[in-house]
């Protein structure tokens, strides 16, 4: 039954003008999508073209469609068609699918048996909401009669890729591709966003560069990826048709302005090669002029140069990481191998777009995986170089806290130094003026001892001339303002010449000493003074002494002296003195010296009286 109504429709076909140059596909109950690439034809459109005349083209019109002829840009419009039938006996329902969301206008008509049952405009290039099913792809349900001819003619017009992934699946396939494509889809974008947001939270928290450029890429690329599955245009801009068409070549350069920068900041170029520094610095600059005249370019050339751009710079991204990792730079080879995995997907993907690889999966996977691995691994490679970058910033701290450290002990060393260099001075100086102060004294001592000296006579031991004259002023000057008397006694040893004649010079200085010792026993108040007058005489100051007291002691020492036993060499030496007094209450200034010549005017009168006698100074002498 099947082949009777099989044979009879192609019969019927062979001789109708409407599917002419077309080959009938049989649909099935099987279950999977069926690719409906090896069963469409093409015919370039004319402006004057409408579904009638398109309809009336005879079978020569139509050329089987290749890869070659749409799968480029900047086509030029033209005209799909296949035919399809149901060799069933029950109707089935299926989906027509185009899986390129970036098609701009598709008028899809549904012809019957000849007659048309059907038409719908969609495309990128109406809003979303427009769409008669909401779907990313463009979809189109009908239901198949049996041993009936459908025919589908399908106008398309875009500036893009007209590359035509369509499709028929059953309701139930057809849900089932949906879902996974659509968990894969949801995947992928939701862990370039989850990696794209994560980087711009630390660049932001960490003000990293690399991090900023790193995450405008990884955005960048997200939305190019969300916008290339339909994604954003359903969700983030359904009534903007105009955005939805500019976006792609404005991502494109946005992507590869972050991808430049980010790159110099990895391979530190900066450091290691300043020409790869400017290159890539060009470059970026590039990308951002090409991002801002996208818009007044025509969408397939700069979609042209979009991809030429892409091929140029990963070229150069790949060859300038290659040589970084040669010569030796860690960071760089992780760059490489990151940036390799997105070549093999791309590379795989444009292999399978040009027929060269037949791979059960969509001809974007290879890239997207490619993409997704790259973009992975770049985070570890980014991670990587932030740890290594703050582990470099620790060690410069730990460094500069230990030169603090060395320099504080340094300075606590000199410090310590200079407080004993300051202990030791000051004890220095210390000692040092000890010594002084007793020098000082000694030489004090001296002096004093000196100053002594010099009112002592050297040969007898009692006050000399000079001492006797000055305390002679001053006693005077006290018993004048006491009203006390004073006494002054002038001694002269009797014949003194003969002594020295008859036992020498020797013997007439040891009398001296010897008379001069007996005074100064003999004197017993404080006040008294003996001193040596000059040769052998003696002159004694008794300060508050009447005249008797001063013959009293006057008396007193001649006797002493006359007693005295005084030998020179076992030979004994008779020896007198004679003594004069003179005692008053001082009146003048002038009359301690007139004591002075009373009292030598009554040694004088005991000298001639007869020596050995004490003399009392009166007026009458
Ligand atoms: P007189 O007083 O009793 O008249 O007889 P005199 O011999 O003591 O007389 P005079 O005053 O003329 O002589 C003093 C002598 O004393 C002269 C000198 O040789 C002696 N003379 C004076 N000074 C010193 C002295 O320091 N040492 C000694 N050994 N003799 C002295
Ligand atoms: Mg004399
Ligand atoms: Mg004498």
């Amino acid at each position: 039954m099947k082949h009777l109504s099989f044979i009879f429709i192609c019969f019927t076909l062979i001789f109708s003008t409407q599917a002419r140059g077309g080959t009938i596909l049989a649909v099935g109950e099987d279950e999977g999508a069926l690719e409906l690439a090896h069963w469409l034809y093409y015919t370039p459109a004319k402006k004057s073209d409408n579904i009638d005349s398109v309809k009336a083209l005879d079978s020569r019109s139509w050329q089987r469609l290749t890869p070659a002829y749409n799968n480029r840009i900047g086509i030029e419009a033209f005209w799909v068609k296949f035919s399809i039938y149901n060799p069933k006996e029950i109707p089935i329902d299926r989906i027509l699918s185009l899986a390129n969301p970036n098609i701009d206008l598709i008028y899809l008509f549904h012809i019957v048996n000849g007659e048309m049952i059907d038409r719908v405009i969609m495309g990128d290039s109406l809003p979303f909401t427009q769409r008669p099913i909401i779907n990313n792809h463009f979809i189109y349900p009908f239901q198949l009669e049996p041993d009936v001819l459908h025919t589908f003619y399908l106008k398309i017009e875009t500036e893009g890729s007209a590359s035509l992934p369509l499709s028929l699946s059953s309701p139930k396939s057809f849900a089932k591709d949906i879902e996974s494509s659509s968990l894969t889809n949801g995947f992928q974008i939701g862990a370039l966003t989850a990696i794209g947001l994560f980087s711009l939270f630390i660049a932001i928290s960490s003000r990293s560069f690399s991090y900023s450029y790193y995450s405008g890429y990884v955005l960048s690329v997200t939305l190019l990826v969300a916008t290339l599955h339909g994604f954003a245009f359903r969700f983030l801009w359904p009534q903007w048709p105009l955005l939805q068409k500019y976006m792609i070549p404005f991502l494109i350069p946005t992507a590869i302005f972050f991808a430049l920068l980010f790159t110099e900041k990895v391979l530190q170029l900066k450091y290691h090669n300043l020409r790869m520094l400017r290159l890539c610095r060009y470059g970026a600059g590039f990308a951002v002029i090409l991002a801002l005249v996208t818009p007044f370019l025509s969408y397939s050339l700069s979609l042209y140069i979009n991809i030429i751009t892409i091929l140029v710079v990963t070229t150069l991204l790949m060859v300038m990481a290659i040589i970084q990792a040669l010569k030796g730079h860690k960071l760089a080879r992780l760059y490489t191998l990151a940036w390799s995995g997105m070549l093999v997907g791309s590379f795989v993907s444009s292999a399978m777009y040009l027929g060269l690889v037949e791979l059960p999966v969509s001809h974007l996977t290879p890239l997207m995986l490619g993409l997704l691995f790259e973009i992975i691994f770049m985070a570890a490679v980014l991670a990587i170089r932030y740890n290594d970058e703050r582990k470099a910033k620790l060690k410069i701290q730990q460094e500069a806290v230990i030169q603090a450290q060395r320099a504080r002990e340094t300075r606590e060393q000199a410090l310590k130094i200079e407080a004993d260099i300051n202990e030791k001075l000051e004890q220095m100086v210390q000692e040092r003026t000890l010594e002084l102060e007793i020098a000082l004294r000694e030489l004090n001592e001296a002096n004093q001892k000196l100053t002594e000296q010099a009112t002592i006579d050297s040969l007898t031991g009692v006050k000399n001339r000079a001492a006797f004259d000055k305390r002679l002023l001053a006693e005077g000057r006290l018993s004048r303002r006491q009203q006390t008397p004073m006494a002054l006694l002038m001694l002269d040893i009797d014949r003194f010449k003969s002594i020295n004649d008859n036992y020498g010079h020797l013997a007439g200085d040891q009398t001296l000493r010897l008379i001069a010792q007996t005074l100064k026993e003999q004197l017993k108040r404080p006040g008294d003074l003996v001193s040596r007058f000059g040769g052998e005489e003696f002159a004694i100051i008794l300060p508050n002494t009447g005249e008797e007291g001063a013959a009293q002691v006057a008396e007193l020492i001649r006797q002493t002296i006359y007693e005295l036993p005084i030998s020179w060499k076992e030979r004994s030496i008779p020896l007198t003195i004679s003594i004069g007094v003179s005692a008053e209450i001082i009146d003048r200034e002038q009359d301690p010296t007139k004591l002075l010549e009373q009292a030598d005017k009554a040694l004088y009168r005991a000298k001639n009286e007869g020596r050995n006698r004490v003399m009392v100074y009166t007026e009458s002498l």
